[in-house]
């Protein structure tokens, strides 16, 4: 039988397969072999009953994220509130990159959107639509928990792992409640419960939602965590990598180089002011990075 791991305590997989979870031990020398079955593992294992299976062979994993560690997260929700705190379209495009160097897909969603003023709204619109164009799937309306765009949201995620992301306080866990109800999680609490987890039981595990599962931390918290190159930067922007081709120099990194399509791209409104602005501070960031070593972050 083929499933996914969604929790491991103490030495047990619980694998969900077909809607069913099947609580699993490993089986064969995984230690041996340097893997450790980690949630989000899709895997191969056998069973007679819900209770008494084997964990056989973990599948190759399309990424792993560490803090705490889950396999093969595809998409991410970025929770983002348009009021109450502003919203920063610097921490949002941090989050972003961090994400396009996982190879992960970025959800937008706006919260507090029913928060906001009637002029606080205008100003966001195009916000919201800057970020459409550029490519990422944006949930943006007035009432934050509107019934079609829930049922949108929750139809993008069935199937995957997902991680959410957002500061505290942008609604994570209320929109996990929106979602799924029966989850009952209070906010705010979601994370502190894991984290306990992790500390005295080991306890890693998803959350069930809809046909989806859920980490509610991302694993990393910014592309700090993450070495980016000068190089490697402007390609982790969807919308300017898109008309560099046309740029007047190769490997062109849209600063002062003349002749670049992305800054003309900019003047001409096609990619967001803000985007290129944030681009502009997280290039200096870098060329003022200190070398530091790799830091280990297993225990
Ligand atoms: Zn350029």
């Amino acid at each position: 039988m083929k499933g996914t791991i969604q929790q491991s305590l103490s030495g047990f997989y619980d694998i969900l397969s077909d809607g069913h979870l099947y609580r699993t031990r490993a089986r064969g020398n995984f230690r041996a072999r340097n893997i450790k079955p980690i949630v989000g593992d899709r895997v191969e294992f056998s069973s007679d009953d819900d209770q008494h299976g084997y964990l056989l062979k973990v599948l190759p994993r399309v990424n792993e994220l560490r803090r705490p560690p889950v396999a093969n997260v595809e998409m991410a929700v970025v929770v983002t509130a348009v009021v109450q705190p502003t919203m920063s379209t610097n921490l949002l495009d941090r989050q972003l990159v961090a994400l396009e160097k996982q190879g992960i897909t970025a959800l937008l969603y706006f919260s507090k959107t029913d928060l906001a003023s009637d002029d606080e709204w205008s100003s966001f619109l195009p916000i919201a639509a800057g970020y459409r164009d550029a490519g990422y799937e944006v949930f943006a309306a007035r009432d934050p928990f509107d019934q079609q765009q829930m049922q949108r949201l929750q139809k993008m995620l069935n199937g995957h792992v997902v991680t959410m992301m957002g500061q505290t306080g942008a609604g994570k866990s209320t929109l996990l409640n929106h979602l799924a109800p029966e989850l009952n999680l209070k906010t705010g609490e979601i994370s502190t419960a894991l984290k306990r987890g992790r500390h005295t039981t080991r306890k890693v595990s998803l959350l069930r939602v809809g046909e989806a599962l859920i980490a509610d931390t991302p694993g990393f918290s910014s592309y700090e965590d993450l070495s980016i190159s000068k190089e490697e930067l402007p390609k982790l922007f969807p919308e300017m990598a898109k008309v560099a081709p046309n740029c007047r120099f190769r490997g062109c990194l849209h600063m002062k180089e003349p002749g670049c399509a992305v800054k003309a791209a900019v003047s001409d409104g096609i990619i967001m002011e803000s985007r290129y602005d944030n681009y502009l501070q997280f290039q200096e960031l870098i060329a003022n990075r200190k070398p530091t070593y790799e830091k280990r972050r297993d225990h």
